[in-house]
């Protein structure tokens, strides 16, 4: 296979795109693709603070590294989640992110969910689930929870994230077999703010394969850590990726169209009387004063009590 525009050598064919590039022309061509997205989808502009959520993988590294050469201004923020038991993936994977940051220069904010709360995430999920159940639950509320509180306390304008096409696909995929009307409702590469206090959230990488954003990290260079956390073992969505994998090897392009259809119903206003029965009303927590759709305290808030209270109890 011969790189479209010059001839040589070939280092990704991107049969959805039929599309072959070599090494120089893939760098670019991704690139200004990221440049393209930010501002069709009116991502970001150069003034804006960003704050990107990074955990050590090939997006969200990725992602750093072409928002800061395209000239964005981008702090990264890591949460240490303690997941340390057998493979030690939370302080590796710290460690790549401080290795990029310190090797580009880049301010990195990390928060230590332990020193913040007294417990790690699997720790907090032994308390509060007793072991019957993966700690995801509680980390996804824990980071959500976190990256809005730190996005706002220090006054960014958006708040970025790694996730890749096969991501968000997976995602969709698994809300529309289960038809979670909430979900379909609030999935989208930006997310504005509310009044109520959520940052603006914005995926530059949405209209990536995985493939694409691996191959990037790749021929840039970037040391990143290829295991996933050790929690991902046989969740939903590694099972929906290697079905749609499936498909799209049979028809390229059922990715990006499927997601990319999705995203066109919604503009259309296919889901605009949805919106108005599902339109979730806000208030503030009585703790921590964050956004909640619960009467008083957040999810995060009481998780993180009862987790206080469980291990004071066995001490
Ligand atoms: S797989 Fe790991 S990082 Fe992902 S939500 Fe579960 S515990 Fe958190
Ligand atoms: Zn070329
Ligand atoms: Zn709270």
């Amino acid at each position: 296979m011969k790189c479209k525009k010059c001839g040589s050598k070939a280092v990704i064919n991107m049969r959805q795109h039929k599309l072959g590039l070599c090494c120089d022309h893939f760098l670019q061509w991704f690139t200004n693709q990221t440049q393209r997205f930010i501002k069709k989808y009116k991502m970001f502009e150069f003034q804006d603070r960003i704050l990107l959520a990074v955990s050590g993988g090939k997006d969200s590294l990725a992602l750093w590294d072409v928002i800061h050469r395209l000239g964005y201004k981008a702090d990264g923020l890591y949460i240490n989640l303690g997941i340390n038991h057998d493979t030690s993936y939370s302080q590796r994977s710290m460690e790549k992110v401080k290795n990029f940051a310190h090797d580009q220069d880049l301010k990195l904010i990390i928060a230590d969910i332990e020193e913040m709360e007294g417990a790690s995430i699997p720790e907090a999920a032994r308390f509060t689930l007793r072991g019957k159940d993966k700690p995801c639950s509680t980390c996804g509320i824990t980071k959500r929870h976190v990256m809005n509180h730190i996005a706002r306390q220090g006054e960014y304008d958006v708040l970025a994230t790694g996730h890749n096409l096969d991501d968000e696909v997976a995602v969709l995929f698994g809300n529309t077999i289960n038809w979670q009307m909430g979900y379909l409702l609030r999935q989208h590469p930006v997310l504005e703010s509310s009044p109520k206090g959520f940052i603006r959230k914005v995926k530059p990488f949405f209209r990536f394969y995985e493939r694409e954003t691996a191959a990037y990290a790749f021929l840039r260079g970037i040391d990143y850590i290829h295991d996933e956390c050790p929690f991902a073992v046989g969740a939903k969505t590694i099972y929906y990726k290697e079905m749609l994998n499936q498909m799209e090897s049979k028809r390229p392009g059922l990715k990006l169209n499927f997601y990319l259809s999705f995203l066109r119903a919604k503009e259309e206003g296919y889901f605009a009387e949805l919106r108005a029965m599902h339109a979730e009303d806000f208030n503030l927590c009585e703790t921590c004063g964050q956004p909640t759709s619960a009467p008083k305290q957040c999810a995060y808030c009481r998780t993180w009590e009862r987790t206080r209270i469980a291990k004071s109890a066995i001490k």
